[in-house]
């Protein structure tokens, strides 16, 4: 709630599966109104917006590929237009292209940079000129272990990751004193169709690097994603925040 009564807004970048929707699921359930944003998925996009209002809330869906800056204003425009305030912004939205990095493309190079690096990017600028406006906001950016340890095939992966803390840290220091935080949390492994494919060999090797031996659920990630966005989180701000069973430490 802000402090003027009126529930919280939130944006989730890529939340009409996964990660993204357990956060887009979990600040509904606390009280935000939220933009469900997908690039592909409608279908999925739209029941987790019935979801939403089946448990009381209120949200809406828009389509914009991140990566792209006319869609993030366009959404952004969207929000306000319909809510008249930005007070969370979750950038979310990521894929994944992995490949030895002698083999990679440079297709595949600028997909993954452009659609977990750019996009948050773009989606910061516009969202924190409402966000300094209100002189109230949250920014979370998901990153991943990867960005603060590599991962095999992942170089691009590992790099946009790596460039989110950054992104993260700089936000952090320029938004302080207008009231906007900015963290990062790096999820380990996930349950979720990025993890899903996995061979049972594959899952048996990272399971045994995880010291509670298991993978995460989206929804313990959004209960992080939800700290960070909450008034708890008020002196907390440019930190990357690990979610994964003590994968990095
Ligand atoms: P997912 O593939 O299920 O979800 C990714 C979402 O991003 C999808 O909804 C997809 O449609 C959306 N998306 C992709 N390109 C987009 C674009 N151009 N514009 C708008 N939306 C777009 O994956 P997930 O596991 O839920 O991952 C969510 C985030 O968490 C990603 O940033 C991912 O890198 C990160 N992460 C995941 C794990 C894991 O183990 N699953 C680990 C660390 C970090």
């Amino acid at each position: 709630m802000a402090h003027d009564g009126t529930p919280r807004v939130a944006i989730v970048t890529g939340s009409s599966r996964g990660i993204g929707r357990a956060i887009a699921l979990e600040l509904a359930h606390r009280g935000s109104r939220v933009v469900i944003n997908y690039r592909a998925g409608k279908d999925a996009a739209e029941a987790v917006r019935r979801e939403i209002e089946l448990s009381g809330g209120e949200a809406l869906v828009v389509r914009a590929d991140v990566s792209v800056e006319a869609d993030v204003r366009t959404m952004m425009e969207k929000t306000i237009e319909q809510f008249s305030r930005l007070d969370i912004l979750v950038n979310n939205a990521g894929v994944l292209q992995d490949n030895f990095v002698s083999f990679m493309s440079e297709e595949q190079w600028d997909l993954v940079l452009d659609v977990n690096l750019k996009s948050a990017f773009f989606c910061t600028k516009h969202a924190s000129k409402q966000m300094a406006k209100q002189r109230w906001g949250r920014i979370i950016n998901i990153s991943s272990d990867a960005g603060l340890m590599g991962d095999m095939l992942r170089t691009n992966y590992s790099a946009a990751k790596a460039g989110l803390i950054g992104l993260t840290k700089s936000t952090a220091r320029e938004l302080a004193a207008r009231g906007i935080t900015a963290n990062a949390i790096a999820p380990g492994y996930i349950e979720t169709d990025m993890t899903s494919e996995w061979a049972d060999q594959k899952r048996k090797q990272m399971l045994e690097r995880i010291p509670m031996q298991r993978l995460g659920s989206p929804q313990e990630v959004a209960r992080a994603a939800a700290y960070l966005a909450s008034e708890q989180a008020s002196y907390v701000t440019g930190q990357v925040l690990s979610v994964d069973g003590g994968l990095h430490m």
